[in-house]
């Protein structure tokens, strides 16, 4: 069987641990959007990976790794990364493979995703600047630069000719000092001789993987609600990091995924602008971001943090199709007096249950908590589910009621063997 796994809230959820969790039963673990602003961590035996690019798969060694068509690729981070792997003794040889569909972020992406952030003054969007958006403004305005243009290079070209045009748009909105476009040109024919050997058809290559029989886990970055349709518009991610971005980040048709599991921390977060609902501002939301060490992976950026939204989370089951739930972080509620769960949303013109359309409602959103009692002995570490306080049981049956599916999983700590796999689950299945 080949599973997703898919963010249910603003990303960090916690999906890199589930993924590395989940990869001994696959074969293949392929990444379908975004780019190297997500920052996955993952502890093995005490020893912490942040991977942003590579997917989290790579730190098995019987496995491959797949980035595909649908994320944009900073050769100069994916070195970078690469290099940082093999300095922790992770060989990516022969166990990495790049889409040869899949579009470049050039140095001229960053800058001018600076400019037109600080363009939009109070309403800025709180990205990475790293140039994702603009390079997938690039890839939809039908002027990107694919990997697979980088093989026949020529002075006079297709790449040169994108190239030199992308320059004089960046010269004329940064302004300064004008970029010499054979200077990129170069850059880029340089990054080809390094990217070369990981290129191929990941469309034909995953068929391959299929027909002889093997499992693929598709990993997702960001989370529902920073997707670019799906999400809080306009404070999104620039791809699709629902299920969809599967079929279309990737190549492959509707078999290639038998289930989707859907990570959902205990309470929620979120980095950058836009309404969260349930945010705890104050001591409440300081404690819990200390007790979450809730800051970006990628940026050191402090995470907005407040209580589990059932209404993302039902959203984000219907979105994706979430057949079960790995629940996370539950061990950060520990010694809570009590614990809320946003199950709707008050609002001036009645009552809200579905997650609306529009920011500016989303807004004008109260929450309408249900209050479950705390637990006071420690659920971290735990690894039966039987072994939780009844409580921490009580806790997960009503985020199961409200959020509308099964949880599978509970994480109770950030090492692999601090998590509980329920019997009879279909996450049980799926490691099987
Ligand atoms: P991702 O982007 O969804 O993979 O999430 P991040 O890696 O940005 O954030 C998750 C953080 O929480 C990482 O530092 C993990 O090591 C940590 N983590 C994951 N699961 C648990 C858990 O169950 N309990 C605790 N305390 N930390 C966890």
């Amino acid at each position: 069987m080949n599973i997703a796994v898919i963010g249910g809230q603003w990303g960090d959820e916690g999906k890199g641990k589930i993924v590395d969790l989940l990869t001994p039963s696959f074969s293949v673990v392929a990444r379908y959007q975004g780019g190297h602003n997500a920052g996955h961590t993952v502890f093995v035996g005490g020893q912490k990976f942040v991977l942003h690019l590579v997917p989290s798969g790579i730190l098995h060694a019987d496995v491959t790794c797949v980035i595909g068509n649908g994320v944009v690729i900073d050769p100069v981070a994916l070195f970078s990364e690469l290099e940082t792997l093999s300095d922790a003794g992770i060989s990516t040889q022969r166990r990495l493979l790049i889409s040869d569909r899949a579009h470049l972020i050039l140095p001229y992406h960053r800058e001018i995703e600076a400019v037109s952030e600080a363009n939009r003054k109070d309403r800025q969007i709180g990205t990475t600047s790293r140039g994702i958006g603009p390079s997938y403004e690039d890839k939809y305005g039908r002027r990107g630069v694919r990997i697979r243009d980088l093989r026949d290079h020529g002075p006079e070209d297709v790449l040169a000719l994108l190239i030199r045009d992308n320059v004089a748009a960046r010269n004329r909105i940064v302004g300064g000092e004008p970029l010499n476009w054979q200077v990129t040109h170069k850059q880029v024919i340089e990054a080809w001789r390094r990217l070369q050997p990981l290129v191929t058809d990941v469309s034909v290559y995953l068929d391959g993987v299929a027909r002889s029989g093997g499992r693929v886990l598709y990993e997702g970055a960001q989370g529902t609600m920073l997707d670019v349709d799906h999400g809080t518009y306009p404070f999104v991610s620039a791809s699709n990091g629902t299920i969809g971005g599967v079929f279309t980040g990737l190549g492959v048709g509707a078999q290639a995924v038998d289930g989707v599991l859907g990570i959902l921390k205990a309470y929620t977060t979120r980095v950058g602008e836009g309404p969260f609902p349930t945010e705890l501002l104050g001591d409440a939301g300081d404690s819990l971001r200390d007790s979450g060490q809730e800051f970006g992976a990628s940026t050191g950026r402090p995470r907005r943090c407040g209580w589990y939204d059932a209404v993302v989370a039902k959203y984000a089951v219907r979105i994706n199709g979430f057949q079960n739930l790995a629940l996370t972080k539950l061990d950060v509620l520990d010694g809570l007096s009590e614990i809320k769960v946003c199950k709707e949303y008050r609002h001036p013109g009645g009552s809200i249950s579905e997650f609306p359309s529009d920011v500016t409602t989303l807004e004008q959103c109260e929450p309408v908590y249900e209050t479950l009692p705390g637990w006071s002995h420690p659920t971290a570490g735990v690894t039966r589910f039987e072994d939780l306080p009844v409580e921490a049981r009580n806790y997960i049956a009503y985020i199961e009621e409200v959020s509308g599916a099964p949880v599978g999983l509970v994480s109770t700590g950030s090492d692999r063997d601090e998590t509980i796999v329920r019997k009879n689950s279909l996450v049980a299945q799926w490691l099987q």
